[in-house]
């Protein structure tokens, strides 16, 4: 497979923009975007943002609510509903947006998207993912990437880990190659010898403050139905149906396990 975005051989002057700490406590992106900033850039416009430098100096994952809930925003509505609304007043003019984010649960090169147009499963699969997931819409109804034309976040680890540095700033330089707008230096693409697989998320998988998952689930290991996958009160909870859990175990959700896709 070769992972190609049409747009980029037409005679135009893309308009890039990588957006980093939609999370405050998230501090990879604003190292990817640091760096970024010091690259010469050959053809069209590479725009960077760091979302939440305030939440971010304090590593604090947001001030008045999850800003990755809060889009399009409010122009009068609290701290992370005025940002969202100032953050896409820049955006707005980007043909492609890349979100980044990191977990604090085992992910490995996870790219999400709202929307299956094809526009933006091309650029989900040009960041050349280890896998592309499909977000289901009153899940990512208030999310940044679901009011960006083309956009795609990426999940790609742990925050303080050197890899999810190395393959997120990889793939990012990776499409800026293929939009010419930065030198190639024919980076090594993954895709030519693995597939990237395609999941759709399903929902999430509510969970009480009492409840234990269990050892052996594994982000994207397929959990069967009647499977064991968590207890409460020593009890064993049951998967109804057969999915794939993703994000599970993320220290940010309060009352979910995470989402379940197919
Ligand atoms: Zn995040």
């Amino acid at each position: 497979m070769n992972y190609k975005i049409n747009y980029f051989n037409e005679d135009k002057k893309p308009v890039i923009a990588v957006v980093g700490c939609i999370h405050g406590d998230e501090t990879v992106g604003r190292k990817i975007i640091l760096r970024l900033r010091k690259m010469k850039i050959r053809k069209g416009t590479l725009i960077t943002i760091i979302a939440n430098e305030k939440e971010m100096e304090k590593n604090k994952r947001f001030i008045d609510q999850d800003l990755n809930r809060s889009f399009p925003g409010k122009s009068k509505g609290n701290y992370e509903e005025r940002l969202a609304r100032n953050i896409l007043k820049i955006t707005k003019r980007a043909d492609f947006v890349i979100d980044i984010h990191s977990t604090t649960t085992d992910v490995k090169n996870l790219a999400i998207i709202t929307k299956k147009d094809k526009d933006t499963l091309d650029l989900a699969y040009a960041v050349e993912p280890r896998r592309v997931i499909l977000m289901k819409k009153d899940i990512a109804k208030k999310s940044f990437i679901n009011y960006c034309k083309v956009g795609v976040s990426l999940e790609y680890g742990k925050d303080g880990s050197n890899a999810t540095y190395d393959n997120t700033f990889n793939s990012i330089m990776l499409l800026l190659e293929k939009a010419k707008m930065v030198d190639d230096k024919k980076r090594k693409s993954k895709s030519k010898c693995r597939k990237i697989d395609y999941y759709k998320m399903k929902g999430m998988v509510k969970k009480t403050r009492k409840d234990v998952l269990m050892k052996n689930v594994k982000n994207f290991k397929l959990i069967k139905k009647g499977d064991v996958f968590a207890t409460r009160n020593g009890k064993k909870l049951l998967a109804k149906d057969d999915f794939y859990p993703v994000l599970f175990g993320e220290s940010a959700y309060d009352n979910i396990f995470g989402f379940k896709a197919v």
